[in-house]
């Protein structure tokens, strides 16, 4: 028996409207195979890129979605400068959703419920989902996860969010969550929206995370990657940094340097105009 502490030092938990769940077990606790035979899904075995998909239903490769998560690879590693790693990105896919709860339940007896969720250890980059109606925002978000870790381990828990959120909508959305869109539309109007990179860069435990702290994340990443070629840049130096050295200068940091001097201000304008749209 697998031996599990979930000390919640770093990790995601999603809230309200928002799918899923990413832990980073302390050490190596988890290992795929120290499981017992049947426990996870085996009955089908697909190979998509970088991608293991072990499913206990019939998958085929040519499915959409396999399709669709194989190239999100070349586009993740596109759109933020990081190379393309073959470290195998393990997805767990349980056919029926109280076969996948008694899983998790059995193996992440803390973990609260979710319909998804991701672990990376020291060895193994692993998603693990049930099959159901949002399975494919859950994969596309999960697996980002799977992309990103491969190169940046270390990316800081909040932006790690803010660019699964970013890349789990469908491709022809562009970036644009229309939820968080309008959560954070709705603050602007309350007057209770204070964008602050740095409180975000502060948080380190999953579930110090908030609803407003990953539309906030998301929001941050969407402006970043679309308004001017220059913070794309500074986005995708800051990852390549990251990489190489996880006590480089927060983004925050970086931002300050080169303005706008008005950050807050900036970020709301910027919900303005997307809502306006
Ligand atoms: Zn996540």
């Amino acid at each position: 028996m697998l031996a599990f502490v979930p000390v919640l030092g770093i990790g995601c938990a999603h809230l309200v409207g928002v799918s899923s769940w990413d832990f980073r077990p302390p050490g190596d606790l988890f290992s795929g195979e120290a499981w017992s035979d049947g426990e996870l899904p085996g009955r089908s075995e697909v190979v998509a890129g970088q991608l293991v998909i072990h499913a206990d239903f019939p998958i085929a490769g040519q499915h959409r979605l396999v399709r669709e998560l194989e190239e999100m690879r070349a586009d993740v590693s596109q759109q933020l400068g990081l190379p393309i790693s073959d470290e195998p990105v393990h997805l767990y896919l349980f056919e029926n959703p109280d076969r996948y709860a008694e899983f998790v339940s059995a193996r992440f007896p803390a973990f609260p419920s979710r319909r998804a969720f991701f672990v990376e250890t020291d060895t193994t980059l692993s998603v693990f989902a049930a099959w159901q109606d949002r399975v494919a925002e859950d994969l596309r978000h999960e697996t980002t996860h799977g992309y990103v870790h491969a190169v940046v381990p270390a990316v800081p828990l909040w932006l790690d969010e803010g660019i699964a959120e970013y890349f789990e909508l469908p491709r022809a959305q562009r970036g644009r969550h229309q939820h968080h869109l309008a959560h954070l539309a709705g603050r602007i109007i309350e007057g209770t929206w204070r964008p602050d990179m740095e409180r975000l860069e502060s948080l380190e435990a999953a579930a110090a995370m908030s609803q407003d702290h990953y539309a906030e994340a998301w929001c941050w990443v969407h402006w970043l990657l679309n308004t001017t070629p220059e913070r794309r840049a500074l986005l995708q130096d800051y990852l390549a940094d990251v990489r190489r050295d996880p006590a480089t200068a927060p983004l925050s940091t970086r931002l300050r340097r080169v303005g706008p001097g008005d950050l807050a201000g900036e970020l709301r304008g910027h919900v303005e105009r997307l809502t306006a749209d």
